[in-house]
């Protein structure tokens, strides 16, 4: 756990250790940072590493990348994988106030609502949620792991996003624990951030439809409501969220092979409505020069081929 000291907002970049970052992902990171910094506060980091399990290589690549590109992080560094103890004791505690219950749908059911960030939000029909004991009895017998879902009880959440306004949806009875065992995404990130003090989140807009479903489970639990600011995405040119297939995304790779971190500061920056006179630009300009409101609506459209690092 983080403690904090600071007045300011307390932000978190939170990256999943699959692989290099790209400058999609630096975006965000950037756009968190200045958001967190400008307004005098903290940005932590965690790796959301529950589905990769803990991936020091990929990790310390994220790391370094970010660094130097001028992104550090205050605080300790947070790792869903080693936070199963505290994860667990939470789903006992909601079990216990009868909150939960087990689901034994299949996989591919379960898969569309649970430990995947950008899966699309599909509404669970509640088929598990008033099993008979005996029918319970019999599928576990019958060797089916259950996920624990959270009875939401079809309510609506409304909030309102400081980039993107209101956004309302009904919330299902989304699964808290996958079959497996592993916690899922919506309900880890909650604690998480209620436990490391956050109470400022920049992300890619993809997440802006999981938000209802994390504010529910925040109530649910007497935790405090962040900040949210979902910011959009950079796509291929193509239309489709940024990724291998367009090129050379992943930024490491160019930045260990001598491409300057300032041209790449400088791109980011431009693309997030900040005049960059020259190529490159520092940091500290960034966040002179920083302001949401100049951050463009849409989605960044990129090909990653056309930059000459
Ligand atoms: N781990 C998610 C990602 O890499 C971010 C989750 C979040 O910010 O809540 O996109």
């Amino acid at each position: 756990m983080t403690s904090t000291s600071s007045q300011g907002p307390v932000g978190r970049f939170a990256p999943s250790p699959s692989g290099s970052l790209h400058l999609g992902n630096l975006r965000t990171a950037l756009l968190a940072w200045c958001v967190a910094k400008g307004r005098g506060g903290q940005l932590l980091l965690r790796m959301e590493d529950l589905t990769t399990g803990a991936a020091p290589l990929a990790e310390a690549e994220q790391i370094a990348d970010l660094a130097l590109l001028g992104i550090e992080f205050d605080g300790q560094m947070l790792r869903q994988s080693e936070r199963s103890q505290r994860y667990d004791s939470v789903i006992a505690e909601l079990t216990r106030q009868g909150l939960t219950y087990e689901c034994y749908c299949t996989r591919k059911e379960i898969a569309e609502a649970s430990a995947a960030p950008h899966g699309r939000v599909n509404a669970y029909p509640g088929t598990c949620r008033d099993l008979s004991v005996s029918a319970r009895e019999q599928l576990h017998s019958a060797g089916r792991r259950p996920a624990i879902r959270i009875k939401a009880a079809s309510s609506v959440v409304t909030f309102v996003d400081e980039f993107a306004g209101e956004h309302s949806a009904v919330v299902d009875d989304f699964v808290l624990q996958r079959g497996d065992g592993l916690a899922a995404y919506n309900f880890a990130v909650v604690i998480d951030d209620a436990d490391s003090g956050v109470d400022q989140v920049v992300r890619g807009d993809d997440l802006i439809e999981s938000t209802s479903r994390q504010i529910l489970l925040q109530q649910m639990l007497g935790f405090p409501r962040p900040t949210y600011i979902h910011v959009p995405l950079v796509l291929g040119t193509d239309g489709q969220r940024l990724s291998k297939r367009h090129g050379s995304v992943g930024l490491g790779d160019q930045l260990r092979n001598g491409a300057d971190p300032g041209r790449v500061r400088g791109l980011l920056a431009a693309s997030i409505g900040i005049p960059v006179e020259e190529e490159t630009i520092e940091m500290h300009e960034i966040l002179r020069a920083f302001d949401l409101d100049m951050v463009p609506r849409e989605a960044w459209i990129l090909d990653p081929n056309s930059i000459k690092w």
